[in-house]
């Protein structure tokens, strides 16, 4: 989508630090990270939110598993934990209309989140 800025990341229109990039998605930090390790690991594909998860695309979702597995692990937050959020719609709070799963870790994580 033109007008998405998360596409324009993954095209490189748009400068960020990609720290991880394979055939299926790409991570970049957070511009507004809300742990110490705040990476976005977002599909190549727009697709606008979890709604959109179907059967033809359902596989990404355990792909972002992994890659995040990967990351967690090269980031040292593997050992205490971490979380993966994707936020869904208004009500979710989702705010980029592209979907994306954030990866946060490196300090506690309460529950529930606000
Ligand atoms: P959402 O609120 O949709 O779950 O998450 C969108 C996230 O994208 C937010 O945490 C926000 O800080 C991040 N974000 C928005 N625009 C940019 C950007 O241009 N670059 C980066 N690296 N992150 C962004």
């Amino acid at each position: 989508m033109s007008d998405c800025i998360f596409c324009k990341i993954i095209k490189k229109e748009i400068d960020s630090k990609i720290v991880y990039e394979d055939e299926y998605v790409v991570a970049f930090p957070d511009i507004n990270p809300q742990a110490p390790v705040h990476l976005l690991i977002v599909p190549k594909e727009h697709i606008e939110s979890p709604l959109e998860i179907n059967e033809d695309n359902k596989d990404l979702v355990g792909h972002v598993y992994l890659v995040a597995k990967k990351l967690a692990s090269q980031y040292g937050i593997d050992k205490k934990g971490y979380r993966i959020v994707s936020n869904c719609g208004d009500d979710g709070g989702q705010t980029v209309h592209h979907i994306h799963f954030h990866l946060l870790g490196g300090r506690f994580m309460t529950w529930p989140p606000g």
